[in-house]
């Protein structure tokens, strides 16, 4: 089976590097499904979980928004923050959630009303990932 490799980087260096069958990641626009030789581009991730298919094995990372670059059997990840389950805090992940949700409940400005709901996504990517690996 074809291969190509993916890289997930953060601010604070690699999370991920190997090589991988299909790449499933939820840009801004929509679902993408990378499998080798696609055609190059760049697009804004939504913050989300990144399934890596490598055979029968699918690792699952959570992505909290950034760019993906495809080019020449190559799949980077630029994220703001990424993490492979296990290095997710589940407890952290799940007192952001409740923070996210009490914050989702009382925001009057639109503008913190997004922001909790971002916060929200974030915990929630971060949860179902964990929850993934068992
Ligand atoms: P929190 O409110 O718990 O800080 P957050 O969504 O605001 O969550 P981010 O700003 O997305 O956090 O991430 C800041 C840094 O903390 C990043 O390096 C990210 O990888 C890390 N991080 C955030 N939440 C977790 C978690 N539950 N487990 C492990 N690392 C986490």
């Amino acid at each position: 089976m074809e291969t190509m490799i993916v890289d997930v980087v953060t601010p604070d260096g690699h999370v991920y590097n190997g090589d991988v069958n299909m790449v499933s990641a939820r840009a801004q626009s929509g679902e993408l499904g990378i499998l080798p030789r696609h055609i190059p581009m760049v697009a804004p991730l939504s913050v989300g979980s990144v399934r890596l298919k490598d055979g029968s094995n699918v690792k699952l990372v959570a992505v909290s928004g950034g760019f993906i670059e495809v080019r020449s059997d190559r799949v980077t990840i630029l994220a703001e923050a990424a993490e492979m389950p296990s290095d997710i805090d589940v407890a952290r992940a799940r007192a952001a959630k409740e923070r996210a949700e009490r914050r989702v409940a009382a925001s009057q400005e639109e503008v913190d009303f997004k922001r909790a709901q971002l916060a929200l996504k974030r915990a929630l990517t971060r949860l179902e990932v964990a929850e993934g690996d068992k």
